[in-house]
């Protein structure tokens, strides 16, 4: 499983995997223009991103289940009516 974040400063984004260190201070900063999460933020992002693996599992070890389902979680909040 990854995340790929979206950096809104210069455009860019990058992808963390669960087998990088996704508690890191490099992991909340751009590689591209070194913009920075904070850390109280990304601890948030983290939590949430181990939420989404550990359902990601379930849902692929889940035996009784003939067909195999995956998840994708998409960010809508910078759209207006995002929690509508
Ligand atoms: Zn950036």
């Amino acid at each position: 499983m990854f995340m790929r974040v979206y950096c809104r400063r210069c455009g860019g984004s990058f992808e963390l995997y669960s087998r990088d260190d996704v508690t890191s201070r490099k992991a909340r900063t751009c590689p591209h223009c070194q913009e920075r999460v904070s850390p109280e933020t990304w601890g948030k992002v983290v939590e949430a991103f181990d939420a989404c693996r550990d359902a990601c599992e379930a849902l692929f070890s889940d035996s009784k289940s003939k067909t195999r389902f995956t998840v994708d979680y998409i960010d809508d909040t910078i759209y207006k009516n995002s929690r509508a």
